[in-house]
Order: structure tokens, then sequence, then C-alpha cells
């Protein structure tokens, strides 16, 4: 039988400049496809496109150019680069959500974050909040009458029925969406399509077979599969890799400052030092040294990679 080609994305959200924890996960997806004689695609998820202003794009781009994680396609690199910005896309996803609006699935919601948060919504350890479902109801003169006052998000009606993958490095996981995270937004009320429903649309257009990516997205691969199900298209190969986090265990974020590439380049004239502790801490070097991504290409074992979070000190030791 004929070997699938693996097909991997990076599928950054340029809200800010590339920082530590996004390239380890981007050096991880690279090697995962690469070692298997893979590609890579760049989707860039502008969705919301104020927050991410195409500078940041342009920045990251050349981010990922000069710390050698290459693409083969996709943004930056072909004539219809524009279509892999997901801000660009928002008439494919209308389409997709008018499927599910077929099926009845779709409802508008027109309650408020605070009403939400208000005490009596169960909330997650992780902060999630279970929506109660109060919008799920509403008769046709309600809705007309809400929809005067302010514009509805959109929902998506969920099941009972609980939904489990093999992940490639957590393996087995389970999830319940109707206990877990209750009817979940599809598109916002600016109109702005949720990444839950963007990402699946895009991962299945542009054949990605192998998604890999933090385990704070573990938990959103239940709604992404209720997606992949509704709309009968094929769901890639799920690999979540651990989270960097700060010392005081917060997860590395786009205001650390001096751990994002604005910052490291100015440290390091080369990627190889960075690559090569990122590649150390995932389990794939006994000691830090100054490597290229292309070196780690034959030794790479996704296995060695470890599935708690990685603790990194606040500036990163000097390998020259
Ligand atoms: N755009 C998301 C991020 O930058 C990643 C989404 C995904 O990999 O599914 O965190």
């Amino acid at each position: 039988m004929e070997e699938k080609t693996i097909c991997g994305r990076f599928a950054p959200t340029p809200s800010g400049r590339i920082h530590l924890g996004n390239i380890f996960c981007s050096l991880l997806a690279w090697l995962q496809a690469k070692s298997q004689g893979g590609k890579i695609v760049l989707r860039i998820e502008d969705l919301d496109s104020t927050r991410c202003p195409r500078a940041n794009a342009d920045a990251l781009a050349a981010d990922l150019e000069w710390l050698g994680l290459t693409w083969d396609t996709g943004a930056y690199c072909s004539s219809n680069s524009e279509d892999y910005f997901q801000s660009r896309r928002f008439p494919i996803y209308a389409r997709y959500l008018q499927r599910l609006e077929e099926q009845e699935l779709i409802y508008p919601c027109f309650c408020s974050r605070g009403e939400l948060h208000a005490a009596n919504a169960p909330h997650l350890s992780d902060g999630r909040v279970i929506y109660p479902g109060t919008c799920r109801h509403l008769t046709a003169a309600q809705r007309a009458a809400k929809s005067a006052q302010r514009s509805p998000a959109y929902r998506i009606k969920v099941t009972d029925s609980p939904i489990s993958f093999q992940d490639g490095l957590y393996g087995q996981y389970t999830e319940c969406l109707a206990q877990e995270c209750g009817d979940f937004i599809v598109r916002r009320s600016d109109g702005v399509y949720a990444y839950q429903l963007a990402v699946v649309i895009d991962d299945a257009l542009m054949q990605i077979n192998q998604v890999v990516r933090g385990s704070d997205l573990l938990s959103s691969t239940p709604m992404q599969l209720y997606l992949y199900q509704l709309l009968q298209l094929p769901a890639p190969q799920f690999i979540h890799v651990p989270l960097l986090i700060a010392p005081d265990g917060r997860r590395l974020a786009k205001r650390d400052k001096d751990l994002d590439l604005d910052c490291l380049r100015r440290i390091y004239t080369s990627p190889e030092p960075i690559i090569g502790y990122l590649a150390y801490l995932a389990g794939q070097l006994s000691h830090p040294e100054p490597l290229k991504a292309e070196e780690l290409l034959s030794c790479f074992d996704l296995s060695k990679v470890p599935t708690h979070n990685i603790v990194v000190p606040p500036t990163l030791p000097l390998l020259k």
C-alpha cells in the first residue's frame, strides 16, 4: 500500500513576536513531519485581525526562516499566499457554518461575558466556563426581540456522547462536550469566526494530516473532532506537546519579553544555540549544544519528548 505523505503545519497566531514556547512547538512540528519525509504548511491564524496586524505576521515568517524552520507551502511562499491567512477566509467559513445551520445545530446566543461568568455557571479548573444552554431554547419571538438589542454570537449544540482520540504523545483522551464545555461558540458577536471552526475547516481543506501543537489545546481537540464529524471532513492525527512554563508555573506568553525572538536575536547571532537548547528540553539531547534544526532530523524521536510541562529559566544560558 502506498504510504501517505505526512503534511504538518505551523499555525501561529501573530498577536505579538514569537517566544520560546512557540518555537518549541514549531520545532517539534517541523521535526515530526520532516523526519518522516513530510511537508509543512504555514497558515497565519489572524482571525482577529485587529489583534494580529500584518507586520506581526511578517516578523513571524522572518523569524521562522531565521530559525531554519522551513515550510513547503502556504503564506509567504506561493502566488496564493493570501489564501493562507485566516482573515482572508471568512467566505469559506461562512459556507461551512451554513452547512451546520442546515442541520439545525446552530443557534444565536445573546449572553454577555459577565452573565456567563455569573455564579450559577459551573467553572472547570482550567477556567473554562460550561455554557449552561441559556439561549438554546429561545422562541423565534424572543430571538427577534433580543436581536434588536445586540448582535448575537452563534453556538453549536453539542451531544452527550463522549468523544475520544488517541494522542500521539499523551495517549487516549476522552471528553464529554455536554459535561465539560457545553454548546460552544462558532462565530463571535462581532462576526469573527471562532478558532475551533476555522482550524477544522482549514486543516481539512489544506490536507493537513498531522497536527503537532501545545498541550493547552488538548481540551480543544474533542470540540474539533465533533466538527470534523458533523462536516464530514477527515480529521488529522493529533500530537500534543508539553508547554514551556516560567519558574512560577505560568505558561510562557508573549509578554515574557526576555524570551521572545526580538530579545533572543539580540543575544544570539545565530539560531543554533536556541535550537540546541530546545532540543535538549525536548529530550533529544543529553545536554544543550548549538545545532541546526536539520541536524536533529536523523535522530528525532517523539517518544523522548516529556509529557510534563517544562520549566525554563527567565534568561537562557548563553551557549555560544
Ligand atoms: N493559532 C494557535 C496558536 O498560535 C494554534 C492553533 C493550533 O495549532 O491548532 O496558539
